[in-house]
């Protein structure tokens, strides 16, 4: 089992997406593979038992993920789905896994509303389409041969003894050609991407339920897993969820991070402008001066005339009526200030200096 989903979810004008690969309730080790890495998500079901199915289904994962063109270009992929046909091949001979091991394959890029799918074997693509489920690819089954026959019915097809015979596989013809297609699809269109241990135990209408019903495509694909185990889980089960989102809404999505983050910027810069502020005023508050008169004597108030703590006054040995008048009522009136308070006390001791008592003492 390979599993090319390093993330789930929306990387910014990415669609959203989910999936999820069990071994189910019977096997006891799971052949199928994954990847879903946007645009690129497949399914594969390896078959050819212990250390062959997985191992195709493995190989068949890395040609895709790694070759799979950069543009939407259906006959590319179809290429790229035809080169890991003869890896597996060439594995087999080399003694990777076993002779006879192969895989299915469904391929599928989704870019906006276009979606390409290369696809082999019975392994399926669903379009979720205005809350309706529409299977995209053919399979390409004994059964599925049958029924377009018209020899069984769909229902009989899900249970049909032979219902696994796949008529077309990776890893057994050289010439092998993948179906290819190319659809457009809408906005708010949801695609499954699932092995049949999906839809041999779920019926349509009830993975057309699921997938209607829960928005989150992990956890719709969580569900779907989570039924077909519900229902028996005789096979392997792989789905890949992925919500189409036009070209429209990636623009939206764009937009709207865009302006959430320029949100958040003016937010900080408020923030941090208001804690500047405060910091710059608390320190001016801090270290600035002003004078008073208490008891007689000049004293020396930190923080400025309203702001700070008035208790946290120095008495000088300056007497206020050594004082020129009109400085006593400038400094009673708070109007002598100093936005350091070293210059305060410069002020003070120049006062010691030209108006001392005549005795040449100001000391109390
Ligand atoms: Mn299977």
């Amino acid at each position: 089992m390979a599993n090319y989903s390093p993330k789930h979810g929306s990387r910014l004008g990415s669609p959203d997406y989910g999936s999820r690969t069990d071994v189910g309730r019977v096997r006891d080790h799971n052949e199928d593979s994954l990847v879903a890495q946007d645009p690129l998500y497949a399914v594969f079901d390896g078959m050819g038992g212990h250390e062959a199915g997985e191992v195709a289904s493995s190989i068949a994962s890395q040609v895709v993920a790694a070759q799979a063109p950069d543009e939407l270009d259906v006959e590319a992929l179809g290429a790229v789905v035809e080169a890991a046909n003869l890896e597996i091949m060439r594995a087999a001979r080399d003694g990777r896994g076993k002779k006879g091991m192969g895989t299915t394959c469904t391929a599928a890029m989704l870019r906006g509303e276009h979606l390409i799918i290369a696809q082999v074997g019975d392994s399926r693509c669903y379009l979720l389409h205005e809350g309706k489920l529409q299977q995209l690819t053919r399979d390409h089954s004994y059964v599925a041969d049958l029924v377009e026959q018209g020899a069984i019915t769909k229902d009989y097809a899900r249970i049909h003894p032979d219902r696994s015979k796949i008529t077309r596989a990776l890893g057994t013809d050289p010439n092998m050609v993948a179906d290819l297609y190319e659809i457009n699809v809408s906005s708010g269109d949801r695609i499954l991407l699932c092995s049949d241990g999906l839809y041999s135990m779920v019926i349509d209408d009830d993975i057309e339920h699921i997938l209607a019903r829960e928005r989150d495509p992990q956890k719709a694909a969580d569900k779907l897993v989570k039924e077909a185990n519900g229902w028996g889980g005789h096979d392997n089960v792989t789905v890949v969820v992925v919500d189409v989102a036009g070209f429209s809404e990636v623009k939206k999505k764009r937009f709207a991070r865009k302006t959430k983050l320029t949100v958040a910027f003016i937010l900080l810069a408020l923030v941090a402008i208001i804690a500047g502020a405060f910091y710059g005023f608390n320190t001016y508050v801090n270290n600035s001066a002003y004078l008073g008169i208490e008891n007689g004597y000049v004293v020396i108030y930190r923080g400025v005339p309203g702001f700070g703590d008035a208790s946290d006054a120095t008495t000088t040995s300056v007497k206020a009526q050594n004082l020129p008048e009109s400085v006593v009522s400038r400094i009673q009136n708070g109007e002598v200030k100093y936005s350091n308070y070293d210059d305060a006390l410069n002020l003070i001791d120049s006062y010691i200096k030209d108006y001392s008592d005549k005795d040449g003492s100001n000391e109390q």
